[in-house]
């Protein structure tokens, strides 16, 4: 059947503004690196999508090699994007991105301008898309001019095929240097995508921290991997469950699962619950305390799983003693 969105989903959340832009992101983001390969049933991944975009989160994340195998994330999304969301591509806020191995061969990762450029068309075609929202330099390329890649980016949304460049993982220096870059060509940088959550938290350290950093520079910020991959839920507390992304290997690596974190998750999961939330709501109303970062970057293999997290929206905000009690806990 035809999908009709819930006529109140933009009610159902809250949007926030992109650093000093004119875009508005959800608080709440939904992205595709697990969960939307060729493993998952194209059918699940639909109800995903749907269900995600009933509740108001209006932007949907992607890279060049999502997968397994790779690419072929973004041409499932392509799909589901063209058979389900036609006619609301308005309302959508898709982003891809380059830089990690992609297209075989020496140039088929980095920051160059034929890496990025190249890779940015396959996207459009897996996508089936005319542009993406925003378009990412994955990662720093040392061997590539920062000024070819900023000017590569500049390309992308001269040419169309991006509304607005984002950077993924960039120190806070490096930061700094490409926001320069891209202000002197005129495509200001929109924002950083980092890792981030109660047991990751390198944006907060050095001086400057990369925050203030993008805050210097009108950058907004959407942090990823606010639950790390699930460790920050209810999921792991008395061991891995079946199907859980730990059993599936690679990602969510075993010294996550130590003895030392689980530690640590158990005690965050008692602050919870002392305030009427599951682990994965308070892990995101951390993440989202601070006005600086724009949108929290989640994944889910299941629709239940975003109406347990987009609950963190309704919570009281944490108070300075909460805030306290979770920095005992909430260390790298
Ligand atoms: P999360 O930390 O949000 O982990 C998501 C996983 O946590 C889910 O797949 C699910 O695991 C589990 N989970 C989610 N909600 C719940 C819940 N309510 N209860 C119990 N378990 C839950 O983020 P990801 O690591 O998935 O990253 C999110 C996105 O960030 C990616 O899709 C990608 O778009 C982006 N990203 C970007 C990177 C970059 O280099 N720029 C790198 C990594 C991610 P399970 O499958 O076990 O059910």
């Amino acid at each position: 059947p035809v999908y009709a969105p819930a006529e109140d989903r933009f009610d159902r959340m809250q949007y926030r503004r992109v650093g000093t832009s004119g875009l508005k992101l959800p608080a709440i983001s939904l992205g595709t690196w697990h969960n939307f390969g060729d493993d998952t049933p194209l059918q699940r991944q639909r109800e995903l999508l749907r269900h995600a975009f009933d509740l108001g989160i209006t932007h949907f994340d992607l890279a060049n090699g999502y997968g397994p195998p790779a690419g072929s994330t973004e041409k499932n999304v392509g799909r589901i994007l063209a058979e389900d969301f036609a006619g609301l591509r308005q309302q959508l806020i898709i982003s891809s991105k380059a830089g990690y191995p992609f297209v075989p061969g020496p140039n088929g990762t980095g920051g160059g301008r034929k890496t990025l450029l190249d890779s940015l068309d396959i996207s459009l075609e897996s996508l089936r898309l005319d542009y993406v929202d925003i378009f990412y330099s994955h990662r720093f390329d040392p061997e590539t001019p920062i000024e070819e890649t900023a000017s590569a980016l500049d390309e992308a949304v001269r040419s169309g095929r991006a509304r607005y460049i984002g950077i993924s993982s960039y120190s806070a220096e490096r930061t700094r240097q490409i926001a320069a870059e891209m202000r002197r060509l005129g495509t200001p940088l929109l924002i950083h995508q980092p890792s981030y959550s109660m047991l990751n938290r390198w944006i907060e350290e050095g001086e400057p921290s990369l925050l203030e950093t993008t805050a210097a520079e009108g950058v907004g910020v959407i942090a990823f991997s606010g639950l790390a991959q699930g460790l920050l839920t209810n999921k792991y507390l008395d061991g891995v469950p079946e199907g859980s992304r730990a059993t599936q290997g690679k990602t969510l690596r075993d010294g996550m699962l130590s003895d030392e974190n689980l530690e640590r998750v158990r005690a965050l999961n008692a602050i919870a619950e002392r305030r009427g939330q599951t682990l994965a709501q308070l892990a995101l109303t951390w993440v989202l305390r601070d006005e600086r970062i724009t949108s929290a970057l989640i994944g889910a293999s299941r629709p239940e799983q975003l109406d347990d997290t987009v609950r963190c929206l309704q919570s009281t905000p944490l108070t300075d003693a909460e805030l306290a009690e979770i920095d005992e806990h909430a260390q790298d």
